[in-house]
């Protein structure tokens, strides 16, 4: 019976809701993410499919014999805090589809063929993302992310183990690196590129250079009945002051479209009504086109960080906690995939992704299926269900055409 991707959907329709934010709360390791884990092991073994889960946390199922010259396709399970249902499952379910419709047919790939879902690809708990892909590829030694830590202090090598893995194995997974032949990860559009374009699938060129940074700022916590207002060294106000400062210099940047700076998380210390606070962190969200176009946005938002701080008495430490560079997907790859296709739409993205860690080590592509409103990262993230089985229905075409090519 070929599997349907809106079926798969509704199968984990119920699974991590959150009832206070609206949408899901799949965080990795966590009781909900253990149970699509176990779903995708499952329906992926229903299938026939032979499940491995590696040392990094990622999940694979093997269609045929494993080996050189594997065609992987596949994505995410886990969600942001109160995320949509589509950010993720969406690829994993329509790569299950994409499979067993070839299956269905009696299509034999001439290569091996493989469903991967990849572990913490939103750094939702421990705070970087696609952890899973960065694991696998060496861009984070297996040392670091073993210890990093949850908000409840729960370490990811202590975490980890909830699936059976042991954090001794984290790193670099030459062996399976050495066998993909390609990754097509496609995911649910996280802009309006498509629904501006009036269609249903495209192919992605690049992912815009994107990095995070936290922001300190330390004032002086006191008292806020007996404290005159000149004598405030009030860090909220400058972060506050940081905060404008980012969206003017954005959008003054944002001739090409595509330069975006958020800063979307605080926490104030002590964080009382009142108190002024001693100290705010902030976290500093900035993407652009290009490394040096990102770079030059950062620089003058922390400049008017620095100047905000000053004004208001405080100071500013900034730490960088990630950065990866603008990826442009394999030309060739891209190339091919349009012209399966058709001649679909291809677009750049805003959004990072496990294909964007994997781009550096192996030939990459990205799909994406429409999202009628844009949004994503919210409960009110959305996709037809007849654009669904439109992206579900290209990525078999693309499994079909890259799968029927003997290995050289
Ligand atoms: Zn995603």
């Amino acid at each position: 019976m070929t599997l349907d991707v809106v079926t798969l959907l509704t199968e984990i329709a119920d699974i991590g809701r959150d009832p206070v934010r609206g949408g899901y709360s799949r965080h990795v390791y966590e009781p909900a993410e253990l149970e699509l884990r176990e779903w995708f092991r499952r329906t992926s073994a229903g299938l026939g499919l032979e499940v491995e889960t590696d040392r990094n946390g990622n999940i694979w199922a093997h269609w045929g014999p494993r080996g050189d010259g594997t065609i992987a396709i596949g994505s995410h399970l886990d969600s942001v805090p109160g995320g949509g249902a589509y950010d993720g499952p969406l690829g994993v379910a329509s790569s299950l589809a994409a499979v067993s419709a070839l299956m269905e047919e009696g299509f034999v790939p001439a290569r091996p063929v493989t469903v991967a879902a990849f572990g913490e690809e939103e750094g939702s708990r421990f705070g970087i993302a696609c952890l899973g892909s960065k694991l696998m590829t060496g861009a984070l030694p297996g040392a670091k992310v073993a210890a990093l830590v949850d908000e409840a202090g729960v370490t990811y090598a202590e975490a980890c183990r909830a699936d059976g893995i042991d954090p001794a194995g984290l790193g670099r997974d030459e062996e399976r690196l050495a066998s993909l032949a390609a990754f097509v990860e496609l995911h649910v559009e996280q802009g309006i590129g498509l629904a501006d374009l009036e269609a249903p699938v495209a192919v992605a060129s690049s992912i815009l250079a994107h990095g995070r940074w936290r922001l300190v700022f330390s004032g002086e916590g006191n008292h806020a009945g007996a404290t005159r207002m000149r004598d405030r060294r009030d860090p909220v106000a400058a972060m506050a002051a940081a905060v404008l400062a980012a969206q003017r210099i954005a959008s003054a940047h944002d001739g090409a479209d595509s330069a975006r700076a958020t800063i979307g998380r605080l926490v104030p210390i002590p964080g009382g009504t009142n108190v002024i606070a001693s100290r705010v962190d902030a976290w500093l969200d900035v993407r652009g086109d290009t490394d040096p176009q990102t770079r030059a946005l950062l620089e003058e938002i922390l400049s008017a960080s620095h100047a905000a701080a000053q004004e208001h008495g405080c100071t500013l430490e900034v730490t960088e906690e990630s950065y990866v560079s603008t990826v442009n997907f394999d030309p060739d790859l891209q190339q091919r995939l349009v012209g399966a296709l058709g001649g679909v739409p291809v677009l750049a993205t805003g959004a990072g992704h496990d294909a964007g860690i994997l781009a550096a080590e192996v030939p990459t592509a990205m799909l994406f299926t429409r999202n009628p409103t844009g949004v994503s990262h919210s409960p009110y993230e959305t996709a037809t269900d007849e654009d669904c089985r439109a992206g579900a229905k290209a990525l078999t075409e693309i499994v079909r055409l890259l799968a029927s090519e003997p290995r050289r």
